[in-house]
């Protein structure tokens, strides 16, 4: 599947997942077009790429110049050994060799690192309501500066005349209800489009997204979850178009019409109701929950019908705990109503596991080599997502790397073990990485086990 690698320093022995998944990123990045010639520079091109990439993977913002003052004292290095460089580039080269990327040229990894759970048992815990898997809209910031921009910053004027120029995308996330882990899908980039003259928005992002990756959220039975934000006319009208279903949170002030409706349906006393006592570690709470079909979400005459229903959980006295409501295009059921509700209530793991570990874990999403003219800024950001759907697909495809992160359990514990020792031992390979950490540890490891 994977283009056979050219001369590296990677062990071939026993292609392990993070092995298939350095070969796949190499042959991805090697179809980059360059329009230099020579080949001696394209392989810069790659190297700038696994250059970069290492160093979110690896949340070492000095990985690179470790790995220079390694290759000075041993002739080798971890960049060669564990990433395949041929030659480390400066961060200069990286800068200038990554800038004209288009960041999409990097979108296959996701789907091709998360087809790697298909033949395994990983993927169907994901799995949800109605079988499908659960993807969260959602939107965040990667940069902001009031002195560094590119063509592609939004801009914000303040009154003393100060400007600030930030990035921000849409990172679509699949999640699971119960599951701590979240696997990332590419994300959409929120930037000024030509021919419009407003800024760019989460929502028009949400639709480019919608748009481009309907086909693969068709094929792979996704489900899309979003807040209040997308419970729209046009983005509902998008994802029905594109046979998408969707559970958004559906909020009264921004849905004045379809509340309106609702009030004279609980006014006749039409809405169903169900509910259930559940036992919690903090004692009984109900979980009320009420429905109602095909009511209007907008105003207008050429409104969309959808699916309505809410959540109220208290206490056994009926102090009031949570409460939040839905539309769904999918039919509300006495039977259906909890499960579909679960589903939905999911969307708030985007900010938790999503978005806070790429913020505030170590990964160093606003680290940048310089922010660029073009690309360089929202690739970087690409890599750092691209680093983090790996470790979560290697906690699921790799026992050893599994066994590790159970035992050092700290994740900032894990990458400063990965950083000191990549400083100052050369690893054979990353397997070799995790068997020197294991034996470390003296983390016993079931034999014939991969
Ligand atoms: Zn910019």
């Amino acid at each position: 599947m994977y283009k056979p690698l050219r001369k590296t320093g990677l062990n071939m022995s026993k292609p392990s997942p993070f092995n298939q998944f350095v070969q796949a990123f190499r042959a991805t990045i090697e179809q980059f077009p360059d329009k230099r010639t020579g080949q001696n520079k394209h392989y810069s091109l790659v190297d700038a790429a696994l250059g970069a990439f290492a160093v979110f993977f690896t949340q070492s913002p000095s990985f690179l110049a470790y790995q220079r003052d390694m290759t000075a004292r041993k002739g080798k290095s971890n960049a060669h050994t564990l990433f395949g460089l041929e030659e480390i580039p400066s961060d200069n080269q990286i800068r200038a060799l990554l800038d004209p990327v288009s960041p999409e040229r990097v979108f296959p990894l996701f789907e091709q690192g998360l087809a790697t759970l298909e033949p395994t048992e990983q993927l169907a815990p994901f799995r949800s309501w109605q079988n499908r898997l659960l993807v969260v809209l959602d939107g965040t910031q990667y940069f902001s500066s009031q002195k560094i921009s590119c063509p592609n910053c939004s801009t914000k004027h303040h009154p003393n005349g100060t400007t600030t120029y930030s990035h921000s995308m849409l990172t679509p996330v699949i999640v699971a209800p119960g599951r701590a882990q979240v696997l990332p899908l590419p994300p959409e980039f929120i930037v000024p489009q030509d021919g419009h003259d407003k800024q760019d928005c989460e929502n028009a992002a949400a639709k480019r997204w919608l748009r481009q990756h309907a086909k693969y959220c068709r094929a792979k039975g996704i489900m899309i979850l979003g807040d209040d934000l997308y419970s729209n006319q046009p983005l509902c009208e998008i994802l029905i178009e594109e046979k998408l279903p969707f559970i958004l949170v559906c909020k009264p002030d921004s849905h004045k019409t379809l509340y309106e409706r609702l009030e004279s349906l609980e006014v006749g006393n039409e809405l169903p109701q169900l509910t259930l006592r559940t036992h919690t570690p903090h004692g009984v709470q109900l979980y009320t929950y009420r429905y109602a079909p095909h009511l209007p979400l907008r105003a207008t005459e050429d409104t969309l019908y959808v699916n309505w229903c809410e959540l109220t959980i208290t206490t056994e006295q009926g102090s009031p705990l949570y409460h939040n409501a839905f539309v769904t295009g999918e039919t509300i059921t006495q039977k259906s109503v909890a499960d579909m509700v679960t589903a939905g209530r999911t969307r708030w793991k985007v900010e938790n596991e999503n978005n806070n570990t790429l913020k505030t874990k170590g990964y160093h999403l606003e680290h940048n080599f310089g922010h660029g003219q073009q690309h360089l800024a929202s690739l970087l950001a690409t890599f750092n997502i691209l680093a983090f759907l790996w470790h979560t697909l290697l906690g699921l495809l790799d026992r050893k790397y599994r066994l590790l992160r159970q035992t050092l359990v700290s994740r900032k514990t894990f990458f400063d073990d990965v950083r000191a020792l990549t400083r100052y031992i050369c690893f054979e390979s990353w397997g070799h990485l995790l068997d020197f950490m294991l034996h470390g540890l003296e983390v016993a490891f079931p034999p014939n086990s991969s």
